[in-house]
């Protein structure tokens, strides 16, 4: 079984605030299908440092909590993502929870005051449109 996952499930330190979303589950899975993984960050991958502002979706375009607009970034770097995807052509794609890169099932409004919507993040959105079925780390269960 082949893996593309959120690179910060597995413990890499690439997420907004420096830290990481290690997944104990996911590792796990992982081990028990003898699995190969194939790490992806969206955001990394499209020039953002880390630590970055926290960024949200506010009518389809991402924006920081300073109020600039980082839609290009977040583009350019789920772009690359999705090729890799495509060049590895992989069996699942497991991404993080609610990041407006790679949250599957729900994003934070744009307001930045924690309220979730339905949603998808920006690489989740290109997954979808290209034919993929990402799964959110919180169905691992389900679809294991
Ligand atoms: S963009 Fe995705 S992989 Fe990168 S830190 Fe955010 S949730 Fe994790």
């Amino acid at each position: 079984m082949k893996i593309v996952c959120s690179a910060c499930l597995l413990g890499t330190d690439c997420k907004y605030n420096g830290g990481n979303n290690y997944s104990e589950k996911l590792v796990s899975f992982i081990r028990e299908q003898g699995a190969q993984v194939i790490p992806v960050c969206p955001e990394v991958m499209g020039g953002l440092p880390t630590p970055r502002v926290p960024s949200e979706i506010r009518d389809g375009r991402v924006y920081n909590r300073n109020g600039e607009d980082v839609h290009a970034a977040f583009t350019a770097g789920a772009q690359q993502a999705l090729q890799v995807v495509k060049d590895e052509n992989p069996d699942r794609i497991i991404l993080q929870s609610r990041s407006p890169s790679c949250g599957c099932k729900e994003v934070y409004d744009g307001t930045f005051c924690g309220k979730r919507v339905k949603g998808q993040g920006i690489f989740a959105q290109m997954l979808l449109k290209e034919g993929y079925q990402p799964d959110d780390i919180e169905d691992l269960e389900e679809v294991a």
